[in-house]
């Protein structure tokens, strides 16, 4: 049976662990560096990405989940773990914070607002869709979520999300969120975001697949697992040149 890590020090894993064993998947749960040498792909969930970065920082982490990631090795981030696996993040309330980097992304750590302001919305996915069947669209759940404002040429957008023009500068956002939009040049108007990536062996995503009973985001991972694994282990049993 596959084994998916999943880091588990703040935040949604154990939901990632179960919608995992929807699948038949066993998720098992990460909080030291040298377990990351156990497992051959990794979720990092959703949560609040500062506190899982002095976490993450607590026990050591970094070294150890920069070097996966630069490994090659399948990651999945979603919401926070967006934020965690993105190159540069902007919007910090508190300053500065650690990231793992690794995609070639810009994103505002909370683009759609405070708690109040979370929202579903139904995405189109086509990638998705091609892979996995099912619905046409996917329900998104977006808590306090990020959203990525810039993408590098490798990066492959698996999903956008059209803002709505009344979510933009609405009374109850926060002076941070305001002074964003007032720095965009299309602030009045309608504006869209990217929520979903991939980037090689990097996946991410700005909502929460593992609040839903659809697993087809659970299924694409484990894939693209398998496939990145099997390219690994057949590239080194490629003689090498002599
Ligand atoms: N915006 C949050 C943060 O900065 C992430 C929210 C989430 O993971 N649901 O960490």
């Amino acid at each position: 049976m596959a084994v998916v890590g999943v880091l588990a020090l703040q935040g949604s894993f154990n939901e990632h662990i179960a919608a995992l064993r929807r699948l038949g998947v066993k998720g098992v749960e990460i909080r030291k560096p040298e377990q990351l040498n156990t497992i051959s792909s990794l979720i990092i969930p959703g949560g609040e990405s500062t506190t899982m970065a002095k976490l993450a920082e607590y026990h050591n982490l970094f070294p150890a989940l920069r070097e996966f990631v630069q490994m090659g090795k399948p990651v999945w981030g979603t919401c926070a773990g967006l934020i965690f696996l993105a190159n540069k993040a902007m919007g910090q309330k508190t300053g500065g914070q650690y990231l793992v980097g690794g995609l070639d992304c810009t994103v505002h750590r909370n683009f759609f607002g405070s708690q109040i302001q979370s929202f579903e919305a139904e995405l189109s996915v086509p990638e998705l869709v091609s892979k996995e069947g099912g619905p046409e669209t996917f329900r998104g759940i977006f808590i306090r979520a990020p959203a990525i404002l810039e993408a590098g040429p490798e990066v492959q957008v698996l999903a956008d999300y059209l803002v709505p023009s009344s979510r933009l500068l609405s009374s109850d956002s926060s002076i941070e969120d305001k002074m964003f939009w007032i720095w965009q040049e299309n602030a009045e108007e309608e504006s869209k975001v990217i929520v979903a990536v991939r980037q090689g062996n990097i996946l991410a995503t700005a909502f929460h697949p593992e609040l839903t009973a659809d697993t087809r985001w659970h299924s694409y991972f484990v894939k693209m697992s398998n496939e990145i694994g099997e390219e690994a282990s057949s590239s080194s049993l490629v003689p090498a040149q002599v």
